[in-house]
């Protein structure tokens, strides 16, 4: 079964993390720092902290944002349910806003609607890679006093506007799971333009764990003294990780290019095709494109992911609506909520996109879904 995508693992890669198994540190050592450092720089040069996975990165981000009971989180529900989930977890209401129905992002005029002198966060996704538009949602979160945060686990590595993604909202998460963009096996990170929540946000992923004396409460302990403020988990990413995710971000651009230049191959493939329904790109935007999201018209989204799939190619579906999952269904959350989502996850299927995809594995993709819907 071809994937609808996996990792790209070179023998520099295997190097990297070798070496770090014959060192000093197999966890929160030199190369968690460096691999902060170079997020960083890819970011916007903001404050970077690296963590597990791409759900503790929003964890960790709702978490430095102070969000909890009495907060209301708007976000959108064509997401991997952790976008609402981990907001949840923490107290606040979350407030699903739909999406655009062209490219599955989340459309600023839905977000005006929602809005409440009790909304904290402005939560989007950079759906299949695109960024969304934070230069609508910005203001609008500024005016009640909210701050953005961009859910980049599709888009690490692309831009918008000339800025790189971690520039483009208040706060932005990272997954560096195996499908992504890049990987550290499993990982992220949060990216944070306020040096507070930034600093919120490492001592949130370390336990609460406060070191530096110029803080301390207790002051008379002894060299060995640290104390805790806030309460805080072990989030920590290893060393083994982040020198994998190191190695892979020296690799990111060949990455971006195989990934944009498979999307084109397959847009051209299927622009006059009917039956089908190529992604929408926003003007301004560089995206790094993770998913290839096509659309099957016609009612026959199941029919063709299953004949897919029988013909051993490995398409996916992203996403079901998140109030759909049961957690939320049951806290009253109905269908019909955002039209526009659902009736995206009706139509989308996932082509399988990865940077080791050969034109000739590209090219069997193309022949059996233009024969499947002809
Ligand atoms: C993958 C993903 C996450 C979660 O990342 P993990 O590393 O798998 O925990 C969150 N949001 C979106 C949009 C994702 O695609």
């Amino acid at each position: 079964m071809l994937p609808y995508g996996r990792q790209s693992i070179s023998e520099d890669d295997i190097a990297a993390v070798t070496a770090v198994l014959r060192g000093d540190w197999l966890t929160t050592g030199p190369a968690v720092t460096a691999f902060e450092q170079a997020v960083s720089e890819l970011a916007g040069g903001h404050r970077a902290v690296s963590c597990t996975s791409g759900t503790a990165a929003l964890h960790i981000a709702y978490a430095a944002l102070g969000v909890g009971p009495g907060d209301e989180v708007i976000t959108t529900p064509m997401t991997f349910v952790a976008t609402a989930s981990c907001a949840a977890m923490l107290g606040a209401r979350v407030v699903f806003a739909d999406v655009d129905y062209d490219t599955g992002l989340i459309n600023p005029a839905a977000v005006d609607a929602a809005l409440t002198e009790r909304t904290r966060v402005v939560a989007a996704v950079d759906y299949a890679g695109q960024s969304a538009d934070y230069d609508a949602l910005q203001p609008l979160a500024d005016r009640v006093g909210a701050r953005t945060l961009a859910d980049a686990a599709h888009s690490v590595g692309g831009s918008a506007g000339g800025r790189p993604v971690g520039d483009l909202a208040d706060v932005t998460t990272m997954s560096f799971f195996p499908t992504k963009n890049l990987t550290t096996g499993e990982g992220g990170a949060v990216v944070c333009k306020d040096p507070v929540v930034g600093q919120r946000a490492h001592e949130f992923h370390f336990i609460g764990l406060v070191r530096d004396p110029s803080r301390f409460e207790l002051t008379d302990e002894g060299p060995w003294h640290q104390e805790v403020h806030e309460y805080g988990v072990n989030y920590r990413l290893t060393d083994l990780g982040a020198a994998l995710g190191l190695s892979q971000l020296a690799r990111l651009a060949e990455f971006k290019r195989r990934r944009t230049e498979i999307t084109a191959r397959y847009n051209k493939a299927f622009a006059d095709v009917d039956g089908l329904r190529t992604p929408v790109q926003r003007d301004g935007v560089d995206p790094m494109w993770h998913l290839y999201p096509i659309r099957v018209l016609g009612g026959r989204r199941r029919e063709v992911f299953e004949r897919m799939r029988a013909a051993g190619i490995g398409v996916q579906v992203n996403y079901i609506p998140v109030y759909w999952h049961p957690v939320f269904a049951r806290q009253g959350y109905k269908r019909g909520l955002c039209p526009n989502a659902e009736q995206y996850y009706a139509e989308e299927l996932s082509l399988p996109l990865f940077p080791a995809l050969t034109d000739g594995d590209v090219d069997r993709v193309i022949e059996t879904l233009v024969e499947l819907v002809s």
